[in-house]
């Protein structure tokens, strides 16, 4: 890239608990720079250094370094799918270290924190703006680059069902296939493929789940929750928690649906997701955390029903506080 030195050091970081957008925007990016030449690179993520199970065929996998390890004064630093810089965890101190520091990022929300911000909320993922980027670069496509940026494609507009889902995403989807990928397989591998003890374990937390239809301001609210013993019954890892969301949202009944997960402090994270009635974005930036307007989350403290009342007293102010709706 121009302006860094030809011995450069790269570091790659995208946010805690990374989804599909924030590795395979990331690692797609960074086979990219890797075809321009780019020698030493890294790519990381704050927390465990743990892939979860549907990435770990991600191309491009090998850049990758537990953060402990990541260059401690690169030359230079690009943000992935972060909309603030609470979203780097212990990462964050690169942003002083680094030579410079480029966002790369497509959430409404995000502060600029780098010292070049490429933000673009009308992007369906971070890997919009990714390939893009790469585009200008004058780097060619290969079929490592495109599988890692389908996969962010797919996982942020929810198998292109979204409202995101412009003529311009399909056009990059077309792109991306052109290489030789393989949707189906991908698709299985990223959506589809789950543990049996996961599939008990939806089992029983979709039975537990709540519909209050006066809730959210009477456009309803369905909810449910998932403890560290839970995971702990079933054997299984933290990830499979994340696409619990997706079978509570298809509430009829609900616009708004919210999975509460026990994370191994103790904490909640919690998922949000709206029909359209609500913007979860507020709710969830009221209570420390971010997001876009129908797919929001945040982490909160004290007991579920704490964290449900406090959604609850949020989701009825932002319907009827002033300013709102
Ligand atoms: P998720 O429910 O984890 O799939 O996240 C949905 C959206 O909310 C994503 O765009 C995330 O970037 C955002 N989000 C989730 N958790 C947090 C958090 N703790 N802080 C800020 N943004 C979050
Ligand atoms: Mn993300
Ligand atoms: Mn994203």
């Amino acid at each position: 890239m121009r302006g860094l030195p030809p011995d450069g050091r790269v570091l790659l970081i995208c946010h805690v608990n990374p989804d599909g957008d924030a590795l395979g925007s990331m690692l797609g990016f960074g086979l990219g720079l890797r075809r321009l030449g780019v020698r030493r690179m890294q790519a990381t993520f704050p927390g465990p250094p743990e892939v979860p199970e549907p990435f770990r065929g991600l191309p491009g996998l090998d850049l990758l370094v537990p953060a402990a390890e990541a260059y401690p004064d690169p030359d230079l630093v690009i943000c992935f799918d972060a909309a603030s810089e609470s979203r780097l965890g212990d990462l964050v101190d690169r942003l002083e270290t680094a030579g410079a520091a480029l966002v790369l990022d497509h959430h409404a929300s995000n502060t600029c924190f780098g010292r070049i911000n490429l933000v673009d909320p009308h992007a369906a993922a971070t890997s919009v703006v990714a390939e893009g980027l790469l585009a200008r670069l004058g780097v060619p496509l290969d079929a490592g680059i495109a599988e890692c940026l389908y996969v962010a494609l797919s996982t942020d507009t929810g198998s292109f069902r979204f409202e995101a889902t412009t003529p311009a995403v399909h056009q990059l989807a077309a792109r991306l296939l052109a290489t030789g990928i393989r949707p189906g397989d991908i698709s299985r591998r990223i959506f589809d493929t789950r543990p049996f003890g996961a599939v008990r374990l939806f089992g029983e937390v979709l039975g537990r789940a709540r519909l209050e239809p006066a809730g959210a301001a009477g456009h309803g609210l369905v909810w449910t929750y998932a403890t560290q013993d839970d995971l702990a019954r079933h054997d299984q890892r933290p990830y499979v928690l994340e696409a619990l969301i997706d079978s509570v949202r298809c509430t009829a009944e609900a616009d708004v649906s919210c999975v509460v997960k026990q994370t191994p402090t103790g904490d909640w994270a919690v998922s949000m997701r709206s029909k359209g009635a609500v913007d979860v974005s507020r709710v969830a930036v009221a209570l420390g955390g971010g997001g876009h307007r129908f797919a929001a989350g945040f982490t909160g403290s004290g007991t579920v029903d704490e964290v449900v009342d406090r959604i609850r007293a949020e989701l009825d102010g932002a319907l009827t506080g002033p300013g709102r709706l």
